[in-house]
């Protein structure tokens, strides 16, 4: 925002610059303004004793990469519930969703993550966040944001009676033709999002959409330059989605291998979203099946699906992108959990840790609108770059929760990392 902003110079450490290539040893990274000027050799023309114009970060023994991208986030669904706060539907309100939102978004960014796509929320609460961090109200990570999930009758979001329909603070917007959905596509469109969020049913059982509904959407949409997503855990809704054109599917569980071979000619990537069962598994674990709230058998089965939907798209070559669904739930918590999916595509994915960084970088610059743009740490790329005391390819998880992280730098600015201890902790209410 200051005019004199200084150039920003990272010495030494070693370089993963997300293009694919091995990580190498790095001698000067350059950042003037809000991009990356120039990587390698320090230019003559940087003089680092010059202190008032050159901030130079010394990164020796120290591991350099791009800004991780989450392109499954939620940020106004209302979580965390803090002490004190009313509860119930109805309580809730675009007011202080949004000012919750904006603190949320403080802890995303402090562990590393400096774009965030999110597909679905309250209201028009992310675009309301997404522009004041755009506009330098505050700081933030880059986001792209989606409105109320376009849903009929049954699918997931469809949690009310017929004759209550969706209420205005639900996140998702019932509509149950297609002109209702153009209609919807238009409303959103108008007030700011990025892109379209279509959901069908909740766990894949039965395709609630129709194609010529999603088509409609699709055509609509795009028209207007805005992309679709669309929750779609089923088969038959996968195969549709594919077909009608949407930009990319989130699941994607149960598809057969015909199914994604839909996927693969229609060229779209798909977002699996991993993490979110592995949470639930992992409470299952430990609390006892019974104890959550989410039934977990299932959702076994849909991590185990999601494994085999893994490996066969990268046999068919469809891009994978890589989201957590951070802030749809309590036990989904901001600044935790954004690096495990990369854990999960390792583990479980067939990816090198390399590949798994790279896809939530360079592949994720897709779901935030800006590829090409962001994620790799090039010349002419925008300067979001994190840096570690310990090396991610050694161990993926040492992304996880911003604890090894010593320095964050988004849109060319350093970002101070202290308020992640005390200014940002508010109390969560017991449930
Ligand atoms: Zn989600």
């Amino acid at each position: 925002m200051s005019a004199a902003r200084k150039t920003i110079v990272i010495r030494n450490g070693n370089l993963i610059d997300s293009s694919g290539a091995p990580t190498f040893r790095n001698d000067a990274i350059v950042v003037e303004g809000n991009r990356i000027k120039s990587v390698g050799a320090l230019p003559a023309d940087i003089h680092l004793e010059d202190r008032k114009a050159v901030e130079v970060i010394d990164a020796t023994g120290q591991w350099i990469m791009p800004g991780l991208i989450d392109a499954h986030c939620h940020v106004s669904y209302g979580y965390p519930l803090i002490k004190g706060e009313g509860k119930g539907k109805g309580t809730t309100r675009p007011e202080f969703s949004t000012l919750k939102s904006a603190r949320s978004v403080q802890k995303v960014l402090r562990s590393g993550v400096t774009s965030i796509a999110v597909p679905g929320g309250t209201w028009f609460t992310d675009v309301g966040v997404r522009d004041a961090i755009k506009l330098g109200l505050m700081e933030g990570p880059r986001m792209y944001v989606a409105g109320r999930m376009i849903i009929s009758y049954g699918c997931i979001e469809d949690d009310d009676p017929s004759w209550e329909g969706t209420p205005d603070h639900s996140i998702g917007k019932l509509c149950n033709t297609a002109d209702e959905m153009v209609t919807e596509v238009r409303r959103q469109g108008k007030h700011g999002v990025n892109f379209i969020k279509m959901a069908d049913s909740r766990s894949g059982e039965s395709q609630m959409l129709a194609r010529h509904e999603m088509e409609a959407v699709v055509g609509e949409a795009h028209r207007r330059n805005l992309r679709v997503a669309i929750h779609s855990r089923g088969a038959g809704s996968t195969r549709a989605a594919a077909e009608a054109g949407v930009d990319w599917i989130v699941h994607a569980d149960l598809a057969t291998d015909r199914d994604l071979e839909a996927v693969a000619k229609a060229g779209i990537p798909i977002l699996p979203t991993a993490t979110f069962l592995s949470v639930v598994i992992d409470m299952g674990n430990r609390l006892g099946p019974e104890n959550v709230q989410i039934d977990h058998s299932r959702m076994k089965r849909h991590f185990e699906a999601l494994g085999h939907i893994m490996h066969k798209s990268r046999e068919l070559g469809i891009k994978l992108l890589v989201g957590t669904d951070t802030g749809n739930n309590s036990f989904t918590p901001y600044g935790e959990l954004h690096a495990k999916e990369l854990e999960i595509f390792v583990k479980h994915g067939g990816f090198s840790p390399m590949e798994a960084i790279v896809a939530a970088t360079k592949n994720n610059a897709f779901a935030v609108g800006l590829e090409g743009q962001v994620g790799q740490i090039l010349p002419g790329q925008l300067a979001d770059i994190i840096i570690l005391n310990k090396d991610p390819i050694a161990d993926i998880t040492v992304l996880q929760g911003g604890k090894n992280l010593t320095w964050v730098i988004k849109d060319g600015k350093i970002i101070d990392l202290d308020p992640r201890d005390d200014l940002l902790q508010f109390q969560q209410a017991a449930e």
